[in-house]
């Protein structure tokens, strides 16, 4: 199934595209900051949904979306880099994830918990 959703979105490029800003493989402690890098991003989402709780009682008109649409794009970065740097496609890790879901889904597994249901 994956094959048929991918071809006109290619994630593979992305990646490509992404590392041209990465720093080089062998850097020392590049594994750790990337680790480190989409923690921290995604950090920074949940920072800006605290403040949307807190200060603006969670009004879903008053979301930045192109502030998130900036941090949502940082993660996308870090998945990437991070996949590559473990040598591993981004094209096959979202077709591999859609599977799975679409997986649980026939089966009426969507909700609940456990890795590998
Ligand atoms: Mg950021």
């Amino acid at each position: 199934m994956g094959a048929a959703y991918w071809s006109a979105m290619d994630l593979d490029a992305y990646q490509r595209a992404a590392l041209r800003t990465a720093a080089p493989r062998d850097k020392r402690n590049e594994l750790l900051h990337l680790v480190l890098g989409l923690v921290g991003e995604s950090g920074e989402i949940a920072e800006k949904f605290k403040k949307w709780v807190r200060d603006l009682d969670s009004d879903e008109s008053r979301i930045d979306r192109a502030d998130i649409a900036k941090e949502l794009g940082d993660v996308l970065w870090y998945v990437a880099v991070l996949a590559d740097y473990l040598d591993l496609s981004l094209d096959e890790i979202a077709a591999a994830n859609l599977a799975k879901l679409a997986s649980r889904q026939s089966r009426g597994l969507l909700g609940g918990s456990g890795d590998n249901r």
